[in-house]
């Protein structure tokens, strides 16, 4: 029998996170988790560490710690022992690269989840990427030392991946179509977006995701931030990649080839599929006993009623971000860092209800225009571009 594959995941309590241990839970024999990594909800944190008893676990800091030590109340007669607790950036490193697991399930949010990343692709473990922030980050430097070691979990980029049979590299590739929802304003005007709340923002039509990618979502930013994330992962320039709004999501994105064929991925709207297939490729497992969402599209495929697979133009005029990412994705070096720092300042000022929707256009706009772009070469020099970009947006935000 073969063994499971040891993994450890960076943003255990997430989304992404806690679809990863449906996946743990649904096929023992196949994943084990040694490492969880997490910053908030550590209720469900405890629930989970006595679920699947991983070896090590990290938190935010010292206060979360003790209170999920508090929470564990670990007894001691328990024959396994309590799983070692570490703190911090330097915990999150250690659980990406020390925790004895081959892969790692990268899903932390933001631009916390690059230096863990590069932790875990230096080590020579396989990433499982979530966290498409790292790649605008420092694409080109996670690419280089990740070889092949690199699999996509964003369900777009999983889409060409399988359309690839399970590579990234692939020299017959001639372009890519990356499809969005629309998200819950698709079709709104500019002036329409100055009234949308917060609630309506976070009310997505198809998918069911953390707060930060919902919200990228309902601005666009998250396709831009996906467009350089693919040129990164597939190698392809910018010319080579375009974007389509297909409201149902019924297909996930469509790989097109040097001699005019064009592959497109179906599947339900369900994350465990792109998480299992990234974990398993070129196998797949059956997911129907990881209670995988049913496909909206079977309706269509079984009842032989027409069906409305559409696909639509996205108007930058209004979705601005989407427009400036692929800007910034061009201009290249800290552009695609300063950009991303900006969006998750204005996006937190917007969760909190201190910015309004379409502000968050005006803080990504005047962040890029504000900062000189220059060439990234290695980590901390992406690190610093992210450092300088978030305190300028700090500085565009209503006082
Ligand atoms: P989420 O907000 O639901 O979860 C984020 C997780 O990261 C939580 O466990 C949180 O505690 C943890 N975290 C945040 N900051 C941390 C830090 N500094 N140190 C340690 N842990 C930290 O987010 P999500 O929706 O699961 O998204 C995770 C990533 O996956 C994002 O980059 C997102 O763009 C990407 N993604 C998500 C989906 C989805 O369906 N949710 C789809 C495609 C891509
Ligand atoms: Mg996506």
């Amino acid at each position: 029998m073969t063994q499971p594959i040891k993994i450890s995941i960076l943003g255990a309590t997430g989304s992404i996170g806690k679809a990863t241990l449906d996946l743990v839970r649904a096929f023992p024999d196949k994943l084990e988790a040694l490492g969880l990594a997490a910053k908030s909800s550590l209720e469900v944190l405890a629930e989970q560490i006595r679920e699947f008893k991983p070896k090590v676990v990290s938190v935010g800091d010292q206060a979360a710690r003790k209170k999920l030590l508090d929470l564990l109340d670990w007894p001691q007669s328990l024959a396994i022992k309590r799983p070692e607790i570490l703190v911090g950036a330097e915990g999150l490193d250690l659980v990406a690269s020390q925790s004895g697991a081959q892969t790692v399930i990268s899903a932390v949010v933001g631009a916390a989840g690059l230096r863990p990343t590069y932790a875990a692709l230096v080590k020579g473990l396989k990433v499982c990427l979530a966290n498409k922030e790292s790649l605008v980050l420092a694409g080109e430097i996670l690419t280089q030392v990740a070889g092949d070691r690199l699999a996509p979990v964003d369900s777009e980029h999983s889409a060409i991946f399988q359309a690839l049979g399970g590579r990234l590299d692939c020299l017959d590739l001639d372009r890519l179509i990356l499809t969005a929802s629309g998200g819950p304003f698709r079709g709104r005007s500019f002036d329409d977006l100055k009234k949308v709340t917060r609630e309506q923002a976070l009310n997505h039509p198809t998918w069911s995701m953390g707060p930060k990618v919902t919200c990228d979502s309902a601005t666009m930013m998250n396709k831009g931030l996906e467009v350089i994330e693919a040129h990164h992962l597939f190698n392809l320039d910018y010319d080579q990649i375009e974007v389509l709004v297909h409201p149902l999501s019924y297909v996930h994105s469509l790989a097109g080839f040097k001699d005019g064929s064009i592959l497109a991925q179906m599947g339900p709207t369900d994350m465990k599929l792109a998480i299992a297939y990234a974990l398993s490729h070129p196998a797949r497992w059956p997911l129907a006993q990881a209670a995988l969402k049913q496909p909206s599209f079977e309706k269509f495929l079984n009842q032989a009623v027409p069906s409305p697979l559409t696909f639509e133009q996205v108007d930058r005029k209004v979705f601005r971000p989407l427009a400036l990412a692929e800007m910034a994705g061009r201009l290249g070096g800290t552009a695609p860092a300063t950009l991303n720092a900006a969006n998750e300042v204005a996006v937190e000022a917007f969760l909190a209800g201190r910015l309004a929707f379409i502000e968050i256009f005006e803080v990504l706009e005047r962040t890029l225009e504000a900062l000189p772009v220059q060439k990234i070469t290695n980590l901390d020099e992406a690190l610093a571009a992210d450092q300088r970009a978030r305190i300028k947006a700090a500085a565009f935000l209503p006082k």
